[in-house]
């Protein structure tokens, strides 16, 4: 433990905003103390791992790399931490991040960009940058990130590691800071399809205190063992766009040649095109999140400035303390709910995103699983994408609809690009898992 603070401590790919190290250290001792009296272990005692800065843990710093949280500490601990908390894994890290999960690449925030664990004059891709660069450089053993329009398989992909969004619901978000409710999901990063199974299933179950959760079935280590998918589908658009990058297309094409020449059957699909999978995405996202930030003012907690009356108050801490990409958000997520706006836009957006979820129903009548590239291109150059907030948002392009669909949906390496992502129906997260170990 000690040795896996010291690398976090001196790393320079920015992933750390905060050390957990007085509490990991007490930790580590209650392990060595029950291990010597021979008392029965838990499922990951003492395996660390790191906690994308979303996540409330009772005394700890959570800022969800803002300036307007910098100081704030969380008073209580997200079910999801402390299942793993129970099962005895230690927390080494509160992990760099995009502001409030707003972001591609982990530069959107106060703690400096995230770096690729690969190449580290490119971002380590987000939001869940730090987390994923993490796992990747092996300072911990499994990060949880937080995933909601592709934060977790995104990072992972440009980290070259495995990252899992579960099925909606299928993890409480009861301490996780939300972002867009309806689609933020709990998943782990790993570098082990092992790994991820046994982290999913800790964390799994239904909470009182979210009422979107509900009792999943444990994934075993025979129900992945052995493939069971016969038919895989994938979105003719998605590869045959001008926009994907050729090695990443060129990946996933060997990929569907493999899985032919093992006796699957591969479709070619129809979906919608990227433009349409953005903007609903980033029309109720931003809805979602202007909704949800709209109780960071400065009264009840962040770091208030004073103005000459409250609403000044309100006003000068928001503008002063939030990001230009979280300002952008909110303004674009109060334009789309405003009266004259919402029926044009955010209802058409629902709308959409019901025509997506009908889309994917039937294309699970056809296909076991749906194959596509986790991205359309590689890693920018730090510093880039921060420039052209249009562009990162159609970086967005492969992962966003199976958000809106809250499929369970996970990033494995392949080839050299950035991941292949396989998804599976609702509640089918043990196929996901099962197709992975049949790929590798
Ligand atoms: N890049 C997407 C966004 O900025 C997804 C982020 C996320 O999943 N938190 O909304």
């Amino acid at each position: 433990i000690q040795e896996k603070l010291n690398a976090l401590k001196e790393n320079t790919h920015n992933t750390v905003n905060s050390l957990l190290d007085k509490m990991a250290l007490e930790l580590a001792e209650r392990v060595d103390a029950k291990i010597e009296s021979g008392a029965a272990i838990g499922l990951l005692e003492g395996i660390p791992f790191g906690i994308k800065d979303v996540y409330m843990v009772q005394g700890t710093y959570t800022t969800a790399s803002s300036q307007l949280l910098k100081n704030y500490k969380s008073a209580y601990t997200a079910t999801a931490i402390q299942k793993l908390l129970d099962a005895g894994a230690i927390p080494l890290v509160k992990e760099n991040c995009d502001s409030f999960g707003h972001g591609s690449s982990s530069e959107n925030t106060i703690f400096g960009a995230v770096k690729n664990a690969i190449n580290p004059n490119l971002v380590g891709g987000g939001s869940s940058g730090g987390s994923a660069v993490n796992v990747a450089k092996d300072y911990t053993v499994f990060s949880i990130g937080g995933d909601t329009g592709g934060s977790i398989r995104q990072p992972a992909g440009y980290n070259n590691v495995y990252g899992l969004k579960p099925t909606y619901g299928r993890i409480s978000r009861f301490g996780l800071m939300a972002y867009a409710s309806s689609t933020d999901c709990v998943g782990p990063i790993a570098k082990s399809i092992e790994d991820i199974r046994i982290v999913v299933n800790v964390m799994s179950g239904r909470d009182i205190k979210d009422q979107t959760t509900y009792e999943s079935k444990i994934i075993t280590d025979g129900s992945i063992a052995k493939n069971q998918v016969k038919t895989v589908g994938y979105f003719k658009n998605f590869i045959e766009s001008d926009a994907i990058n050729p090695e990443i297309k060129e990946d996933f094409l060997n990929t569907l040649e493999t899985i032919k020449e093992k006796g699957i059957q591969v479709k070619a699909l129809d979906f919608f095109d990227s433009d349409t999978l953005v903007s609903t995405y980033y029309t109720l996202a931003m809805a979602e999140t202007a909704s949800n930030l709209s109780r960071l003012d400065g009264t009840n907690y962040g770091n208030r400035i004073e103005g000459e009356n409250l609403k000044d108050t309100y006003s000068i801490t928001r503008s002063k303390n939030f990001s230009e990409e979280t300002k952008r958000r909110i303004v674009g997520g109060n334009q789309v709910l405003s009266q004259g706006f919402s029926d044009e836009i955010y209802l058409k957006g629902l709308n959409l995103r019901d025509q997506i979820a009908t889309n994917f129903e039937n294309d699970f009548k056809e296909v076991d699983i749906i194959l596509s590239p986790v991205t359309p291109n590689t890693p920018p150059i730090i510093g880039d994408s921060l420039k052209e907030p249009l562009a990162m948002y159609l970086s967005d392009a492969y992962t966003v609809g199976f958000s809106l669909g809250q499929l369970p949906t996970l990033t494995a390496p392949q080839g050299t690009s950035t991941g292949i992502q396989i998804t599976a129906a609702k509640d089918n997260d043990e196929k996901v898992l099962q197709f992975a170990n049949f790929l590798n």
